[in-house]
């Protein structure tokens, strides 16, 4: 039942992370706080497709 994902950091759109999740504990998008090499912060990070 898990699916990959991308993160996307919300700052500045580039996608960082690649992960996986369960789709049924997790049904809505993910958010997560993650660091940003290109913003050098941590910032917002969502799931795209
Ligand atoms: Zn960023």
């Amino acid at each position: 039942m898990r699916v990959a994902i991308t993160l996307a950091c919300s700052e500045c759109k580039r996608r960082n992370y690649i992960s996986s999740k369960n789709k049924k504990t997790t049904p809505n998008r993910l958010e997560i706080n993650k660091y940003c090499s290109f913003c050098k912060t941590h910032t917002l990070h969502k799931e795209t497709k």
